[in-house]
């Protein structure tokens, strides 16, 4: 984007510019991929356009469902504008089947059902590698209140509810997702960043046998190749369907 909006932050996946209005920002969605703490890095021509239209759809699937979240509206196919908050340094992540870093750390066999949602909380900081944390070390590093805490992890089930449903019409298994939070002016939580194959884990669930087709950003990280086409598919079932 040019000159006239600039550009307060840069991430692994998106830049995120100030809008004339200074209670919002304009957010463009990158072609970057990263993985591992971005040890692994590449790019992936299109992947900015899917992620920012994938995620604009599930963001006003959740509007719609009384979820709070910063998304406005969609600006152009890689670009959206959102409210502006103040991340909560914490990645909170949902899942519903056994996978990645859960069975690299615990016993717990890939794929295996989960009865209860698990939620892991790791603490957004790249220097540390983004450490597992527990509602204790929140509370003694104070980075949120533990009454804050309860409602983000309310809202991170709530939403779990609601996407696991969303993705299941249209054939693609909810593994395990990551949120970020954040507070407005008004300080209000609000569901941040992105929804998007780069933050879920989607299976797809057109296979006749037990194979896993990951359809998200597995493909990058495991080698799998054929990352636009997943995100595309998913694009595509998303689109079909609303
Ligand atoms: N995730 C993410 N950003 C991260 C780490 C994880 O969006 O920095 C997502 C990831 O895509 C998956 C879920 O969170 O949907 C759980 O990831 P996991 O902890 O298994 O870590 P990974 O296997 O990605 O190292």
């Amino acid at each position: 984007m040019k000159n006239k909006y600039k550009l307060i932050y840069e991430g692994k996946a998106k830049k995120v510019f100030n809008h004339d209005d200074s209670d919002k920002v304009i957010i463009e969605f990158k072609d970057d991929a990263t993985a591992f703490n971005a040890l692994k890095k590449a790019k992936f021509e299109g992947k900015g356009k899917l992620n920012c239209q994938i995620s604009a759809r599930i963001f006003e699937l959740l509007i719609k469902n009384n979820i709070p979240t910063h998304f406005l509206e969609l600006k152009n196919e890689k670009t959206i504008i959102a409210k502006k908050i103040k991340v909560i340094p914490l990645e909170i992540v949902l899942r519903n089947n056994a996978y990645g870093s859960l069975c690299k750390q615990t016993t717990i066999k890939p794929g295996t059902f989960l009865a209860k949602p698990l939620i892991d909380i790791y603490l957004k900081n790249d220097e540390l590698n983004d450490p597992l944390i527990t509602k204790d070390r929140i509370e003694l590093m104070k980075i949120i209140s533990s009454e804050d805490l309860d409602l983000i992890i309310d809202l991170t089930l709530k939403i779990n509810v609601i996407l696991k449903s969303f993705f299941k019409k249209i054939q693609l298994k909810l593994v395990d997702f990551k949120l970020e939070f954040g507070f407005d002016s008004k300080n209000n939580i609000l569901l941040g960043d992105e929804i998007s194959p780069d933050n879920c884990r989607l299976w797809d669930l057109n296979q006749k046998n037990d194979t896993i087709v990951s359809l998200d950003k597995d493909r990058f990280r495991n080698d799998l190749g054929g990352l636009i086409e997943a995100y595309s598919e998913i694009n595509r079932r998303i689109d079909n369907f609303i």
